[in-house]
């Protein structure tokens, strides 16, 4: 009742005015053919029927689910092997700056994922190999945007836990060939990398 009062003391609110709205608009352009010919008919025109999405989505290769594989598996034995390690080499100063490395690696990991994210909507195509791999679930996300919460735990992470292989590798590396104080020297970074890690493996799963 109130509702109706306050409309018809607006002008350009009126139900005649919005009926022209829509006959006089012009679809929007989409080149797969999902527009609606009826305007305002209500058919969604994002999501899993979305031509591109589906064409997007059957670009996801048994290859593809095997580097995300593996990239998990690799990851979490060396995720496993480096919080041993430093753990092991845990010294009392690590009490004040560990802190500092975690929030340092939430701000990076925070900051990089967004920069990341940008970088893969804005430029290449999914159709190269290194699109086809990498960049065709960012597109995927912008026609279909709750893809992602029907992928499982491989799609939805390999990736990023394929970001931590090198860093994590190289962490282990130093602590195989460094003396006691060159890797009490490095505590401060290699727990900053290990957590910016962590924060990296997990963007997706909780994003
Ligand atoms: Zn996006």
């Amino acid at each position: 009742m109130q509702f109706e009062d306050i409309s018809d003391s607006e002008p350009g609110c009126s139900s005649m005015e919005e009926e022209n709205v829509l006959v006089d608009s012009m679809p929007e352009d989409d080149p797969n053919g999902n527009v609606n010919v009826q305007m305002g008919a209500a058919v969604p025109r994002w999501g899993p029927q979305h031509a591109g999405a589906r064409e997007l989505a059957g670009m996801y290769s048994r290859e593809k689910r095997l580097q995300e594989r593996f990239s998990i598996g690799a990851s979490s034995i060396l995720f496993t092997f480096v919080i041993f390690r430093l753990i092991s080499t845990w010294s009392s100063d690590n009490w004040k700056s560990v802190p500092i490395a975690a929030f340092l690696g939430i701000l990076t990991a925070d900051f990089a994922s967004g920069l990341v994210h940008w970088g893969a909507d804005t430029f290449g195509s999914a159709e190269t190999f290194i699109g086809r791999n990498f960049i065709r679930p960012f597109r995927e996300h912008h026609v279909d945007p709750t893809a992602i919460t029907r992928h499982d735990f491989i799609e939805c992470n390999g990736d990023n836990f394929l970001l931590c292989i090198p860093n994590l590798a190289h962490i282990l590396y130093q602590h195989f060939t460094y003396t006691r104080e060159e890797i009490h020297e490095w505590a401060f970074i290699h727990w900053y990398l290990l957590l910016l890690g962590v924060y990296v493996a997990m963007t997706n799963q909780v994003c």
